[in-house]
């Protein structure tokens, strides 16, 4: 077969949009860990996740066994207005680097909320009206999430309550407006509307809050309101699940042109949008199929992959959620402020975890100077403004490009571009002005963190 020339962009046809979601769970051998009841240190059961989360989504959160999933009809006609994602053979930036390599991208940011976290907010959203609730409540830290679950919540007519983070609603007032305009109710966390806000402020008066913190609040709000649940925009397995849409994608579109991935590249926050690009690959690998070289990014500020420890760890700073197996820094790690919002998570989705500790993956953390420097350079050749948190895959991919340079091997490199930066030009504003810190957390400050796992 002669190799058909490959276009700037590769979009697949509306009829060749994957119509099952692939659950990577079901092909690996060992499986990752369950969630565990944090009282019993019992696996958590139906029953006891159905009175936080939805019916169906608890049972894509249980299934190891299923490998493909059907995609409800009135969610793929949601997807099709944003996708199929292009998959952009990124040639501006192999020119300017000099590189043999070839090295293309999925983008997730064509939409309004920005990311990929759209895929699942929709479905979490679909699953939620189904069960015939009148709304869901979440949280939010920089905002990308909950942008993503207001147009979720307004095109299925659901009530949208999001706890944002305090710090965030005052420095973050265009997210907000963007959730205000699609009908959520946004509230600064901690507040006074719950009772476990109402004992933070009481504690720690004038707080800014804290992600784990609103996690507690969202909780809370849900299970005392007739008719809420609780959603969560990554960690969880079925989000990776929804999100597997990317790598099927993403796997499809190299398959059109006969392209296959050596080295495949995504950022890891709680691990949605890279398990989701990396599952039908790892399906492949486990399956004995294929072999890549997978590579997770994290902030050399918030470390759990490079410096954290495989164990059972609390989700939440309030300790209200299961008990979950991942690699962890300690709920009560507190990462310094960086200006990659959705990348500051203490764990990591148990299902990444795993294929990291069973050493299909390999992970590196990276500082956020030399992020903001591979974001600038992408942004001026590639033409897109790139999120904080999705130029961590850009550094990566950029350094392997150069060690291709260096060696002279072609390798295909396929990184996730899971969204753009447009609510971000503050943190661009301190790279511009040489202001821009690195912080690189210290042995005792994780150690510290990490004395304080559960015991199990
Ligand atoms: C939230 C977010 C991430 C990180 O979340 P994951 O669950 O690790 O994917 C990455 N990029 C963007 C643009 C985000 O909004």
């Amino acid at each position: 077969m002669s190799k058909k020339e490959i276009p700037y962009k590769i979009y697949l046809e509306e009829h060749e949009m994957p119509r099952q979601w692939y659950n990577v769970r079901a092909d690996m051998k060992k499986k990752p860990a369950p969630l565990l009841n944090p009282e019993t240190h019992e696996p958590m059961t139906e029953d006891d996740l159905a009175k936080v989360f939805c019916r169906e989504l608890v049972k894509q959160e249980l299934d190891d066994t299923t490998p493909y999933i059907d995609i409800p009809q009135e969610i793929l006609d949601f997807y099709k207005m944003y996708r199929p994602a292009p998959l952009v053979r990124a040639y501006c930036l192999e020119k300017k680097l000099g590189t043999p390599a070839k090295i293309y991208y999925k983008f997730e940011g064509n939409n309004t909320s920005g990311s990929h976290k759209l895929n699942s907010a929709i479905a979490q959203a679909y699953y939620a009206k189904q069960e015939g609730l009148k709304g869901v409540t979440t949280e939010t830290g920089a905002g990308q999430w909950g942008t993503a679950l207001s147009m979720a919540c307004s095109y299925f007519d659901l009530d949208c309550q999001v706890y944002m983070v305090k710090c965030s609603y005052e420095q973050k007032p265009f997210r907000r407006e963007v959730m205000r305009t699609y009908g959520a109710q946004v509230t600064p966390s901690p507040s006074m509307s719950t009772a476990v806000g109402r004992k933070i402020n009481e504690e720690f008066p004038g707080t800014n809050g804290s992600l784990g913190c609103a996690i507690s609040e969202a909780v809370e709000a849900a299970t005392s309101q007739e008719g809420y649940r609780y959603v969560l925009g990554s960690v969880l397995n079925q989000v990776l699940l929804h999100q597997s849409i990317i790598g099927l994608e993403t796997k499809a579109a190299l398959d059109k042109y006969g392209e296959k991935a050596d080295i495949i590249i995504g950022c890891a926050g709680g691990g949605s949008n890279l398990g989701g690009l990396i599952s039908p690959f790892v399906g492949e690998m486990v399956r004995g199929e294929a072999d890549y070289k997978i590579i997770a990014v994290e902030p050399i500020s918030c470390p759990s992959l490079t410096r954290g420890k495989y164990s059972y760890d609390f989700c939440d700073t309030g300790k209200v959620c299961p008990l979950q197996k991942m690699y962890t820094l300690g709920s009560g790690f507190m990462p310094a402020s960086s200006h990659a919002g959705g990348l500051r998570y203490h764990g990591m989705s148990s299902v990444v975890s795993e294929i990291y500790d069973q050493g299909l993956m390999e992970a590196r953390s990276v500082r956020q100077t030399d992020v903001f420097e591979a974001a600038q350079t992408f942004a001026r050749v590639e033409g897109i403004l790139p999120a904080p948190e999705s130029s961590h895959a850009i550094k990566v991919a950029i350094d392997e490009a150069m060690k291709c340079k260096e060696t002279g091997e072609e390798k295909t490199i396929v990184f996730g571009l899971t969204g753009t930066g447009y609510f971000d030009m503050f943190a661009y504003q301190r790279y511009n002005d040489g202001q821009m810190q690195d912080y690189i957390p210290t042995d005792e400050e994780i150690e510290k963190a990490l004395a304080k796992l559960p015991d199990m």
